[in-house]
């Protein structure tokens, strides 16, 4: 298929939920859609009330019981799904742009990275769909026992505003690969893209129903869906307070849940580690996407012995980003997501000092770029872990420098947080690296590579970084439940009872 030309693309005035494969037309709480370049209002969402978010939840019901979607041969259901990659494909720029319209992410990164990722995430589960198999036992003489696996129901997915398609979609296939239904809920401040996207799903061929969107402030529409009794399982992508909420409504209702939530990871780069790719990899680690990434290597925690090269050509390089216009294919670093976000970013400058930390780069709103909400990319170096910017998850272009000396530091240090999402790991020294395989405790290390995603493993963390796990068969288990059938072989013989 050809790519649809970068022509103006427009921006919807008014967005609203998604029902039944219609947009949902009822008034309601309005709330602004900003592009944070410029702090402009650049539409208007209209905010699912509970009466809309109960429209949306029956909806997916009915889809599941009638089995529009779920009794579809595997065949079909895969045709779908890759049509859906095909129209990503299409309308990437147009995805690409509203995303950038609206969450500020560059373009370069949306192009290269999260709108190809959306198509990835389809093609993926279409294709594990053909491939993965249920269980069988024969051990018990005279049967075969088959372990089936069944659609749970229908699937409330909660998404965040840093990579809002990118995200939701992979919930979204995901789901309805293995036949479920599904409301979906993006963030407040990004929700134009995943609203695009409803469309698309539709026009390739997903029935109405299957896939349906709300939209609206958390505490609101997210806590409503959240706690319908019509929800059968939740998946949520968030802040680990958020996840505490949603935690409780969910065990109310014994609801499964999956919580993907922040980090503070360690990026842990040692004497023995070839400098310049380390380097590469902590520019990345810690900048792409603006630094707002569950991801992030934000706790970067480099050996004595090289402490002072790193730190020249780290910081040189970090002054060198192309802050500005996401919208420009050169640029780097957009602004962050809302106002109160880069403040709150901003914010941490003072808590680094008052920890004893030393700025070594950036530290302030880009005052040139004003009204859009810019802020420097900053380097910190603090002097141990204990210090707030070591803790805490900044979600910025912000980065913590911590020096060890041993690996043995350096290991309880990656270890005492909090979090426990990602990890990276450099060094050229083979058992030091077969010891952070072992010792660090995180869902996820890399080792000498910058992040990248096999969507056949799982992905996910441990401790305040949430459980349960996204990728291949994770995600098919969590959709899915276990069906146990026992087949005679022979049909046994029955104790007559009463006879
Ligand atoms: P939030 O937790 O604030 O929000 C996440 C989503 O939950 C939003 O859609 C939000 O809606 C919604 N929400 C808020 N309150 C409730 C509620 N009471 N009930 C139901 N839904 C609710 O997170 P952010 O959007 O700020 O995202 C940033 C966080 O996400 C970071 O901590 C980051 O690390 C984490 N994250 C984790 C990833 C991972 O894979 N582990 C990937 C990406 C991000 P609204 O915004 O409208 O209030």
């Amino acid at each position: 298929m050809s790519q649809v030309p970068a022509a103006q693309f427009s921006i919807p005035e008014r967005v609203t939920g998604f029902v039944e494969g219609r947009c949902t037309g009822a008034g309601g709480y309005e709330l602004e859609v900003i592009h944070p370049g410029d702090g402009r209002r650049i539409a208007t969402l209209v905010e699912s009330s509970p009466a809309e978010v109960d429209a949306a939840v029956r909806s997916a019901r009915a889809a599941f019981e009638d089995g529009r979607w779920r009794r579809q041969t595997v065949e079909a259901r895969q045709a779908v799904m890759r049509q859906v990659a095909d129209l990503v494909d299409v309308h990437r720029e147009e995805l690409a742009y509203l995303e950038c319209m609206n969450s500020g992410i560059p373009m370069r990164h949306l192009q290269r990275g999260q709108i190809p990722r959306t198509a990835h995430n389809f093609r993926f589960f279409a294709e594990f769909l053909g491939q993965h198999a249920g269980k069988m036992y024969d051990q018990t003489e005279g049967y075969l026992t088959l372990v089936l696996r069944e659609p749970v129901g229908v699937a409330a997915l909660i998404g965040p505003w840093n990579a809002p398609l990118a995200l939701t979609s992979m919930k979204i296939a995901g789901a309805i690969a293995f036949g479920n239904s599904c409301v979906c809920k993006p963030s407040e401040v990004t929700p134009l893209a995943v609203a695009r996207f409803m469309e698309l799903l539709v026009e390739a061929g997903v029935p109405p129903g299957v896939v349906n969107l709300v939209n609206g402030r958390g505490g609101v529409t997210g806590e409503a869906l959240v706690a319908h009794p019509g929800v059968d399982l939740v998946s949520f992508t968030g802040g680990t307070q958020t996840a505490r909420r949603i935690s409780a409504s969910a065990g109310e209702g014994l609801k499964p849940l999956s919580l993907e939530l922040g980090g503070k990871s360690a990026n842990i780069i040692f004497e023995s580690a070839d400098l310049e790719r380390a380097i590469d990899g902590a520019l990345l680690g810690i900048f792409s996407n603006n630094g707002q990434q569950c991801l992030a290597g934000s706790r970067i925690l480099v050996q004595r012995a090289v402490l002072d090269r790193f730190i020249e050509s780290f910081v040189a390089r970090t002054r060198r980003l192309r802050l500005g216009d996401p919208l420009d294919p050169a640029t780097e670093i957009g602004p962050l997501a809302f106002r109160a976000h880069r403040d709150r970013v901003a914010s941490y400058v003072e808590v680094a000092r008052a920890d004893g930390a030393q700025v070594l780069c950036g530290g302030q709103a880009e005052a040139a770029l004003e009204p859009g909400f810019f802020f420097q990319p900053t380097a910190v170096l603090a002097q141990d872990n204990r210090a707030r910017v070591c803790r805490e998850e900044i979600f910025g272009p912000f980065a913590t420098i911590v020096p060890f000396d041993t690996a043995d530091q350096a290991f309880a240090m990656a270890n005492d947080s909090e979090f426990g999402l990602v990890s990276y790991v450099w060094t050229d020294h083979h058992p030091t690296l077969m010891r952070a395989l072992s010792d660090i405790r995180a869902g996820m290390v890399w080792a000498n590579t910058p992040m990248t995603r096999d969507l056949r493993a799982p992905f996910g963390g441990i401790k305040s970084s949430g459980y349960g796990r996204e990728g291949g068969e994770s995600s098919m288990k969590f959709y899915t439940y276990e069906k146990t059938a026992m087949l005679p072989t022979v049909l046994p013989a029955i104790p007559r009872l009463g006879a």
